[in-house]
C-alpha cells in the first residue's frame, strides 16, 4: 500500500513563540531518544506539536541526513524529567505521524537477562512481553476521541510480529558496519517501573528465557503499530539486570555511565541506519498493512 504523503508538504504550526519562522518540510523518520540520549542531529528546527492527546514528551527535533527527513523527540524530555510511567506514548507517536514520520528508531538502555549480555551489548529485539500496568497502550478505547470527539472503532490489531521486520533486519546490518556485532533478535520485557526489578522478578524474567528488561519499550511499539508505522527498538544492554548479579542490583547512575560509554558509537549506527531506510513510498512491511480490513473511525494526520 503506498503511503501518500507528499514531499513538497509543509509542517504546521512553525516554531512556538515564533509565528513568522518559515514552516519546515516534514520529517520520514522519528528517532526516540531514551535515557542519555537527548539529541540526534546538530542542525535542527524546534518544533512545538499539540496532539489530540496531549503534549509529547518534548519537542520535537526535525534535521536532514543525507537526504532523509528526521525528527528526533527525547522520550523523557530533554531534562529527562518524565518517568516511564509518566511518559504520554501516544501523543509521541501521534506527534511524530503528524509531521510526516512513518519509520520510528526506539533506542533505549535495557538490562541484560542472560549472562552473555552484558553492558555494552546492543540487542535487536523481535519479540516483546508487556508487564506494565498504568499505560495506555491504545488509542481504540472506544472513548471520543479528546479535541476532535471522533468515536475509534474497536480494532484489535495484529501484533505477533511487535518490531518491523524490514527496520530489524537493517539495524543488524547497520551495528555490523560499525564493528558492533549485535544479538539479532531476543525478547525485551517491558516492566512498569520507574524502580528496578527485585531480585526474584529478575531471576524470573531470565528463567522464562527473555533476553533483556526496560521501561519504555510498551505501549511504544505497540501504539506505533497502531498508526501504521514502522517501529524499531534498538536496546543496549547498561547492567546486568538485578537476579544476574551478586551486588546490590543495578543503580541509574550505572544505566548512565555505561549508556554514556557507548551512546557515540550508538549514534553513528543510527546514522547509517536512517540513510539505509527505505523511502516512506517504498514500503513493504507488514506494519504498512496494519489497518487493512480494519476501519478505525478516527482519522490519523
Ligand atoms: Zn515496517
Amino acid at each position: 500500500m503506498a503511503d501518500t504523503t507528499s514531499s513538497t508538504t509543509t509542517v504546521k504550526p512553525a516554531i512556538a513563540g515564533a509565528p513568522s519562522a518559515e514552516p519546515v518540510p516534514p520529517a520520514e523518520i522519528g528517532v526516540i531518544g531514551g535515557s542519555g540520549f537527548y539529541a540526534f542531529l546538530d542542525d535542527v528546527t524546534e518544533l512545538t506539536v499539540d496532539t489530540p492527546y496531549g503534549r509529547p514528551s518534548d519537542s520535537l527535533f526535525l534535521g536532514e541526513l543525507d537526504g532523509r527527513r528526521v525528527a528526533f523527540l527525547p522520550r523523557h524530555g530533554r531534562d529527562h524529567r518524565t518517568p516511564p510511567h509518566r511518559i504520554n506514548y501516544r501523543a509521541n507517536l501521534w506527534a511524530l505521524r503528524s509531521v510526516g514520520v512513518r519509520q520510528v528508531l526506539g533506542p533505549c538502555a535495557v538490562g541484560g537477562l542472560q549472562q552473555e549480555y552484558g553492558p555494552g551489548t546492543l540487542l535487536v529485539p523481535d519479540q516483546l512481553v508487556d508487564r506494565t500496568k498504568s499505560r495506555t497502550q491504545t488509542f481504540f478505547d472506544g472513548e471520543p476521541q479528546p479535541g476532535t470527539g471522533a468515536v475509534p472503532n474497536v480494532v484489535h490489531m495484529t501484533f505477533a510480529e511487535p518490531y518491523c521486520p524490514v527496520g530489524r533486519s537493517l539495524a543488524v546490518t547497520a551495528a555490523r558496519g560499525r564493528g558492533w556485532e549485535p544479538v539479532d533478535g531476543g525478547t525485551m520485557v517491558v516492566v512498569e517501573g520507574p524502580r528496578f526489578s527485585t531480585r526474584a522478578e529478575s531471576r524470573w524474567h531470565a528463567a522464562q528465557g527473555w533476553s533483556v528488561v526496560g521501561m519504555t519499550g510498551h505501549p511504544e511499539a505497540v501504539l506505533a503499530r497502531e498508526l501504521g508505522l514502522c517501529y524499531t527498538s534498538l536496546s543496549l544492554v547498561t547492567d546486568l539486570d538485578a537476579g544476574a548479579e551478586t551486588g546490590e542490583g543495578v543503580s541509574h547512575e550505572e544505566v548512565l555511565r555505561v549508556f554514556g560509554e557507548n551512546v557515540g558509537r550508538l549514534r553513528e549506527v543510527l546514522f547509517d541506519l536512517v540513510t539505509t531506510l527505505p523511502k516512506t513510498e517504498d514500503r513493504d512491511c507488514l506494519c504498512v498493512r496494519a489497518h487493512d480490513g480494519w476501519d478505525l473511525g478516527i482519522e490519523l494526520p
